[in-house]
């Protein structure tokens, strides 16, 4: 029997996994939930024994039931290889006292390529599995990030292209280098002369016109989405919660059944929705604290029951929560509803007409395994100090707003249980605000100088990642007005089917 998906906003329809990937976002504008969720059958004393790989079948079977065997293992092969710098793929480091998930040992040193390395694989075989011959083309538009790793995801994976717009003046210097210097012959990124909010409406647009998408498929190509809303991003994110879990009981840190707690740092609430999974599966979790930097929409939810964007942006230092409207909630919101497909439209028609919706206060209590925290930019900076003063551990800005948030849980709540703060990021990406908040006078000005100090003081070797894109050749410079977009998607692929017929 396969497991069914449904859209949050439908609660008629029924598809599989690989359909709910291939789609990505549902038409009535819904994220794909599965119907029941399923149970970690096998004993922690088995998984305990399990690598990363071995790990992430048992959790991906029991979701992609669509996918055979063969499949599954063929996708967690293709991802978790040596693109990742460790064979641990998802360490777990003690520090002082504190235990971290470090999921930042993939291609772009940041947790997105947990699920973006294995994104590209399980589309392909998708649209294989539904007999859809069409070249895949993913369009995306980042303020960073996303881009990057999405790119370092698709790059030279067979039957697909992908096209990344990114603000040209909008963007790091080291995320821009690390985009534009991508290798594959199967990747575009091009610069618009416009903002975020630009390159991402020029997508949306992309994707809204009928007639392209039409011409499109007449030559060969369908479009598709790399974001985070996409469900074959948020399974992937399970396993590492398990394989933590695993990890203390294997080390003895843990005994059987023990609840511990999940502290993550949070944006857009997919990577904490896997946690809740992970939890709904049966994994012994007790709270799942969520953790804001000054954007501080979800605490404010939690503490109340009222989500509301209707306030100023704040830019922060760990740009990557830097995030009013966390889409992936949307999923928890349908789930806490008693999986309600029309309560959940009517709060989220609220939430775009009037920018805020209350929920009730039924489903307030079914929230009560979360803890909302936050922390101000000058907390985030004494976090990343005190951990580096009393563990010799450098963590990065993002990981901190975690660290902060956790400290002050402890001391209001004295909770017990065992913690893992989840470390969704390199401090070498943000190199420089991390030297800054360790008290680092003279930072240099050169990206690379900044790497070699961080090399110095945290005593950890400079990862790939950033030794690369010191050296690396630009490859990609097109530049484009915002609405060029469209016709030059169309460009690059008329010219990419034109070299085809070429060799
Ligand atoms: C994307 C990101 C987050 C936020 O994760 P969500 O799943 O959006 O909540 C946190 N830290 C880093 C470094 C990220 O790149």
């Amino acid at each position: 029997m396969n497991l069914i998906y449904r859209s949050t906003r439908n609660s008629n329809m029924q598809i599989t996994a690989s359909q709910a990937i291939l789609q990505g976002l549902s038409p009535d504008g819904g994220l794909y939930v599965p119907t029941t969720i399923p149970q970690l059958t096998k004993p922690i004393k088995e998984l305990c024994r399990m690598n990363y790989r071995e790990l992430a079948y048992e959790v991906l079977k029991l979701y992609l039931t669509d996918y055979t065997e063969e499949e599954l293992k063929d996708c967690i092969n293709k991802a978790y290889d040596e693109k990742f710098d460790t064979p641990d793929i998802a360490p777990l480091k003690k520090e002082g006292d504190y235990h971290y998930l470090e999921l930042f040992h993939g291609a772009t040193i940041a947790f997105k390529d947990m699920a973006l390395s294995i994104l590209p694989h399980l589309l392909t075989t998708a649209a294989k599995k539904n007999n859809i011959s069409d070249e895949i083309v993913i369009l995306t538009a980042t303020s960073g990030d996303t881009g990057k790793a999405a790119l370092a995801g698709f790059a030279d994976v067979e039957g697909t292209k992908i096209i990344v717009f990114y603000p040209k003046d909008g963007v790091s210097r080291v995320q821009e280098k690390q985009m534009v210097t991508q290798k594959g012959s199967n990747t575009y990124v091009i610069g618009i002369r416009g903002n975020f909010d630009d390159a991402q409406a020029g997508v949306k647009k992309i994707f809204g016109d009928k007639d392209l998408e039409e011409r499109m498929k007449q030559a060969g190509y369908r479009f598709s989405s790399a974001n985070s809303i996409n469900i074959g991003r948020l399974v992937p994110q399970i396993v590492y919660y398990v394989y933590s879990y695993a990890e203390l009981y294997r080390r003895k840190e843990i005994g059987e059944g023990e609840e511990i707690n999940f502290v993550v740092p949070t944006g857009n609430f997919g990577n904490i929705l896997a946690a809740y999974y992970a939890k709904q599966m049966g994994l012994p979790i007790g709270k799942l604290i969520c953790a804001s930097n000054d954007n501080k929409v979800l605490f404010d939810f939690f503490q109340t029951g009222v989500y509301n964007r209707n306030r100023e942006f704040v830019l922060t230092i760990s740009p990557s929560m830097d995030i009013l409207v966390s889409s992936n909630l949307e999923r928890l919101i349908y789930h806490i509803a008693g999986d309600d497909s029309n309560k959940t439209m009517e709060l989220m028609e609220a939430l775009v007409k009037k920018g805020e919706y209350q929920i009730t206060s039924d489903m307030m209590a079914r929230l009560e395994d979360f803890i909302g925290g936050y922390a101000t930019i000058d907390e985030t900076q004494a976090a990343i100090d005190k951990v580096y003063t009393e563990s010799d551990y450098v963590i990065d800005t993002h990981t901190a707003v975690a660290v902060s948030v956790y400290n002050k849980y402890l001391t209001s709540s004295k909770d017990p249980n065992k913690a893992v703060i989840v470390s969704t990021a390199s401090p070498y990406k943000f190199v420089e605000s991390v030297l800054e908040a360790v008290g680092n006078k003279a930072i240099p000005e050169d990206d690379y100088a900044q790497a070699k100090l961080l090399r110095d003081i945290s005593k950890t070797p400079i990862p790939e990642a950033v030794e690369e894109i010191h050296s690396a050749k630009v490859i990609h410079d097109t530049v484009c007005d915002k609405d060029e977009m469209k016709e030059l998607v169309e460009r690059i692929l008329k010219k990419a089917n034109y070299d085809k017929g070429m060799t």
